[in-house]
């Protein structure tokens, strides 16, 4: 059977997720060299597909926050090449970058990064900026991200007046509202303590499993243990690539 599935794969059923859709995120021979001959990343290659969760785990220095920023065209690399949602950014000019960004990625930190004088529904709404949503559907749309992170009951509240992990779900929600290719997450549980850091990965798994692709840098083993795909990074190298076809 050939099932020819449109990007960005969104009304796929599951069970074609991963293995007939094209990657969302290409990297080939990614390497990264800062001034004083600093080698972040050596000849990275790695692909990442619709509907995967993978996890990248490394020790501090190992490449992991240079890695994410090229995945998320932060910065680019001193050679090899990035594709994203199939379009090759290297030679792409900064305002073709932003908005290649603002379509196809959401992005959530470790210190969640919230504007504090908005609440939350105007804090997931300014992931629609770069969308051309109109105004008054914004917030509509901001209400029912914050509904799919379990925050419909907090949709007025300030960052200030929400626990450390509701302000990571509205981080999340901001992440989600533009419906992006692949979320993009630096030390997402890093910031929380066990029970909050625990509600999030449990959220990510979950939404995982409704078929968002989701990559995730991470120093804890044990966190990386649990998504699907580790992959490990070692002195600016991937040094395994490890896929558990069984995950629950
Ligand atoms: P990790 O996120 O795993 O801690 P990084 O990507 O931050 O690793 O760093 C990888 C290597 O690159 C380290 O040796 C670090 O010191 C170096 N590095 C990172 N950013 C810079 C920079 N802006 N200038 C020079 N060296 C850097």
């Amino acid at each position: 059977m050939s099932t020819v599935i449109p990007f960005p794969f969104r009304d796929a059923p599951t069970e074609v997720i991963p293995a007939y859709t094209e990657p969302v995120l290409q990297l080939d021979g990614v390497s990264r060299t800062y001034p004083g001959d600093v080698t972040a990343l050596d000849d990275v290659s790695l692909t990442v597909r619709a509907g995967e969760l993978l996890a990248i785990v490394g020790p501090s220095g190992s490449g992991k926050s240079t890695l994410l920023n090229i995945m998320g065209t932060l910065d680019l690399p001193t050679s090899g090449r990035v594709r994203v949602a199939g379009q090759e950014v290297t030679d792409l000019s900064d305002r073709r970058l932003s908005a290649l960004r603002g379509r196809w990625l959401g992005f959530v930190f470790q210190q969640f990064h919230l504007v504090g004088g908005l609440d939350a529904a105007e804090n997931v709404a300014t992931g629609l900026l770069y969308a051309g949503v109109p105004r008054r559907r914004r917030r509509r749309t901001a209400i029912d991200a914050l509904a799919r992170v379990g925050l419909a009951h907090r949709v007025d509240h300030l960052p200030h007046q929400l626990s450390g992990g509701e302000r990571q779900r509205v981080a999340i929600a901001r992440a989600l509202v533009n419906d992006p290719a692949l979320v993009l997450a630096d030390e997402p549980t890093g910031a929380l303590d066990t029970a909050n850091g625990e509600a999030v990965l449990a959220l990510l798994l979950s939404l995982h499993a409704e078929g968002t692709t989701i990559a995730m840098i991470t120093h804890d083993r044990d966190l990386a243990a649990r998504t699907p795909r580790q992959v490990d990074i070692r002195d600016g190298r991937i040094v395994s690539d490890t896929l558990d076809r069984t995950h629950r």
